[in-house]
């Protein structure tokens, strides 16, 4: 397993997300996930699996690792630096969205609530069901929606590692400036492939 590379500069989030957050969450954090899996995957007769496939199969210290990769990789590819990406309302995603919640900024601000009131360290992810209908659900640690048959889209990461050198304890505030750095035909492309 290796590293992802961002692909973005490392200042190309400021001011949502710091190159000083990056730094650690990339450099140091997910870094560390890919480490501990490489020294716990030999033996495991996993080593040959794809990550999605690891995550699906294993438990424990392997599980809690491969979870945070694929999490993780997911949540950094997730994002372009301004201008801005807009959610295209001729799109198959932006249809569901409207027909599921009546409009974006309605699901927004359920995405936001399920990202605010999950207790601890976790995700908030946006994933679709196989017959296309779209579910937010919130998973605890290193869960990921691909052990439940869903195929996610969206992720905010609600780890305090994610944003307390810029927010603090503003978890809220975080998740509301997220959206001006999400890059929506990234998470269409992910929908109807
Ligand atoms: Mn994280």
């Amino acid at each position: 397993m290796t590293l992802i590379q961002l692909p973005y500069a490392p200042t190309a989030l400021e001011p949502i997300i710091s190159a000083n957050t990056l730094s650690f969450h990339h450099g140091k954090h997910l870094q560390a996930y890919v480490d501990n899996l490489n020294k716990l995957l030999p033996g495991s007769g996993m080593e040959e699996l794809p990550l999605e496939e690891i995550v699906k199969k294993s438990t424990g210290a392997i599980f809690n690792n491969a979870g945070q990769i694929l999490n993780h990789n997911l949540y950094f590819t997730q994002f372009t630096p301004a201008p801005h990406s807009a959610l295209d309302a001729e799109s198959p995603l932006a249809k569901q969205i409207e027909q599921q919640w009546g409009s974006l900024d309605a699901f927004k601000a359920e995405f936001e609530a399920k990202g605010v009131s999950l207790f601890g360290s976790g995700w908030v992810w946006l994933s679709a069901q196989a017959d296309g209908t779209l579910v937010i659900t919130q998973e605890p640690n290193a869960g990921n929606p691909v052990t439940q048959g869903l195929k996610p889209l969206l992720t905010f990461d609600v780890w305090e590692h994610a944003y307390y050198l810029d927010y603090q304890n503003r978890r809220a505030a975080h998740l509301t400036a997220l959206w001006q750095i999400v890059n929506w035909p990234e998470i269409e492309a992910r929908y109807t492939k």
